[in-house]
């Protein structure tokens, strides 16, 4: 596999990916401006540098709220001229690859698309660090096939996240599969990370999960927060407020010091 030759860092901003611990953070989806400023500000104000916003959701049920689509570019837009932050969306449709190019700092795959081959193709040829989610009904070695994809193509900057697989588990969303961590990190040296938000499908363990995926060498961590989570249009239930996003920082910067991660 190409991937596994490959030793180069991914740069963005002032941040190297394996170097500095990352952390996104944002709503599930992009509701409106007054959301998306509410969090953005608050990021700043903690020095987190990467947002999380989806304009689109690839939802289960097709009259589950769909992302604002085109209007969320605009919110992006906006924000991106007052706010000083990365930002980390997800594509569904590789019509819209200009759109992206011109707004995220990050283009991610989700779950559901981690075997859309044609789009994985299409974003080899991007110049854009791509995060590529885990399918929740895939393998290890299908998902690091599925990297292989996008750098075959041309891009050698995969940035892989794992979300928790689908297990016979039911008061869990997901299974967190920590494990993987390890196995990728074995076979080459993209870096991981973790997000416990989907994985878990609940509030109470993001906190926990977050902390154990550092642990297990996770080089950064995706999470859910709202600034009013309980009203968020799309997983609120597993979306976390300001406090609880707070005081997960605060543990997160005794272990990046522990796991010799900057942060
Ligand atoms: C997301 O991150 O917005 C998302 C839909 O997650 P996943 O693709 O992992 O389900
Ligand atoms: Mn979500």
């Amino acid at each position: 596999m190409l991937i596994s030759k490959n030793k180069d860092k991914i740069k963005i901003g002032n941040f190297t990916f394996g170097e500095d611990l990352i952390v996104i953070a944002g709503p599930c989806a992009i509701e409106s401006l007054e959301q998306m400023e509410a969090i953005a500000k608050m990021l700043v104000s903690r020095n987190i540098h990467f947002l999380r916003a989806a304009p689109y959701k690839p939802r289960t049920s097709p009259y589950s709220f769909q992302g604002l689509g085109k209007e969320g570019f605009e919110i992006i837009r906006k924000l991106k001229e007052i706010y000083p932050l990365h930002v980390v969306g997800e594509i569904v449709d590789l019509n819209d690859l200009a759109e992206y190019l011109a707004l995220f700092d990050i283009i991610q795959v989700g779950a559901r698309n981690m075997q859309n081959f044609e789009l994985l193709k299409g974003l080899g040829k991007a110049k854009r660090p791509i995060l590529l989610k885990r399918g929740f009904g895939n393998t290890v070695e299908e998902w690091l096939n599925a990297a292989e994809y996008i750098y075959k193509f041309g891009n050698k900057e995969v940035i892989l996240c794992e979300r928790g697989i689908r297990t016979f588990e039911p008061l869990t969303r997901n299974t967190l599969d920590l494990s993987s961590v390890g196995l990728v990190k074995g076979k080459c040296d993209l870096p991981v990370l973790c997000d416990p938000s989907h994985a878990a499908g609940r509030r109470d363990l993001i906190a926990s999960l977050a902390f154990a995926s550092v642990a297990a060498g996770a080089d950064g961590l995706m999470i859910e927060v709202h600034n009013h989570p309980d009203a968020a249009l799309s997983d609120a239930k597993q979306t976390i407020g300001f406090e609880e996003f707070d005081r997960i920082l605060k543990v997160l910067k005794k272990m990046a010091m522990l796991f010799g991660k900057r942060f």
